[in-house]
């Protein structure tokens, strides 16, 4: 069985195709730059690794229409007809909490998620688009919507809602949803089947630190509580996103500053975290700069290790006994500097980093790099959301 899965962005859309026999990926790529006036897609298989265009490409229609071509190619494609693609598997970034599981989508899925737009007015929209026009290019393919929030609907009250007033709650839905979760659930299925132990019976904090970074306890294999809130800003400092800030901050760039909430939404989600503290948002490139005695490189790298450890001190409570600290995502699997701040200091929790493994990071998907007196096992896990959406959409049309 072949499933495409689709990522639909603004002015973006990743997508892979998966056979699902054997979960090999057949084609990869990624369209960018649509409704601007030369856009770019880049398109992979395992034969033709380097296939690039460069057109003006007005919207998602046309982006779409030349991923299809290009699967379609009687030279480099993977497909001889659209009809082979059994199912595409959506992400969707709001579910609200109208959806909790994948969901395969009809009229009245369309409706939910159009109104869930008010929640996730940069994401949805996107995502709607890329699944109207995938019904119309796929017509006999059965479309799937897996949400980000969908895995953390398992947490409880206490957990996901604010102490504000109810009716917010009540009427407006103001409440912690929390994102990230094809990937905080995937990690947690590859670690429990590392542990060789059933997810339900599994006790996780997973740590996705990526361009977006969140952290998520996992109860008996169910999100019992994560760092994004109501929407991806609050939580760990993450590339351009602040993370947790005071919102009398808020207050005072706006009634002193004079600033706009438009200004301020700007300042805290795309001027601020890492780049906002030192001029840089990609690891690496701080990493070298702590590396020269960079002062406010250090100073971010800190800050950045520290919200981590304090989030990692407040789950463990949280759960009260935890099985393994999983870090996956560019930063978690790949910074074993990132790691090792993070878990300095932690043994008395549980956590003790074998340093040596750790420096040799991956060995494989899964990697141990605790010592032999740590509590809790410590893993590197490669994340893969759109396998993740693959398998879900798969188990969707296998009625699971
Ligand atoms: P993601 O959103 O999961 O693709 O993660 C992207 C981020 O991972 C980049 O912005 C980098 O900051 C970080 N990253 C990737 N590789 C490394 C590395 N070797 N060391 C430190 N950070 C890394």
């Amino acid at each position: 069985m072949k499933i495409l899965v689709i990522n639909a962005g603004s002015s973006s859309i990743k997508y892979q195709l998966f056979e699902m026999s054997d979960r090999s990926v057949l084609a990869a790529g990624l369209v960018e730059r649509i409704g601007e006036a030369l856009g770019h897609l880049k398109h992979k298989t395992p034969k033709h690794p380097d296939i690039e265009q460069e057109a003006p490409i007005p919207d998602h229609q046309e982006g779409l229409n030349r991923v299809v071509q290009l699967l379609l190619d009687p030279e480099t494609g993977v497909i001889t007809s659209p009809d082979e693609i059994t199912a595409v598997g959506h992400r969707v970034v709001h579910g609200g909490e109208k959806f909790s599981a994948p969901t395969v989508i009809n009229t009245e899925v369309l409706e939910v998620i159009d109104a869930l737009s008010a929640l996730a007015p940069l994401h949805n929209p996107a995502n709607l688009t890329g699944i109207q026009v995938a019904m119309k290019l796929f017509p006999h393919a059965t479309q799937v919507a897996i949400f980000d929030t969908a895995f953390h609907q398992t947490m409880p009250a206490h957990a996901y809602r604010y102490a504000i007033p109810n009716e917010l709650y009540e009427q407006n839905h103001v409440r912690v949803y929390g994102f990230h979760g094809t990937s905080h659930l995937y990690v947690s299925k590859a670690a429990a089947a590392h542990l060789g132990k059933p997810l339900t019976a599994t006790n996780l904090i997973t740590a996705h630190l990526g361009n977006g970074a969140s952290i998520t306890a996992v109860s008996q294999g169910r999100s019992v509580d994560t760092s994004m809130g109501f929407s991806p800003l609050p939580g760990l400092i993450m590339g351009t996103r602040s993370g947790d800030v005071d919102p009398a901050v808020i207050f005072h760039l706006a009634n002193v500053q004079g600033m706009s909430i438009a200004e301020i939404d700007k300042l805290l989600n795309k001027q601020s975290g890492l780049l906002g503290l030192c001029g840089d948002n990609d690891l690496r490139d701080i990493e070298r700069r702590v590396d020269e005695g960079d002062a406010a490189a250090t100073l971010a790298f800190e800050m950045y290790a520290y919200r981590i450890r304090k989030y990692v001190g407040a789950y463990t409570a949280a759960l009260g006994q935890v099985d393994a600290l999983v870090f996956t995502a560019g930063v978690g699997e790949n910074s074993p500097a990132i790691r090792e701040a993070v878990c300095t200091g932690l043994d008395a929790l549980g956590y003790a980093l074998d340093l040596e493994k750790n420096a040799a990071g991956k060995t494989g998907s899964v990697t141990e790099i605790q010592a032999a007196e740590s509590r809790a096992k410590i893993l590197v896990i490669s994340t893969n959301e759109e396998l993740e959406i693959a398998l879900q959409t798969e188990a969707v049309l296998n009625g699971d």
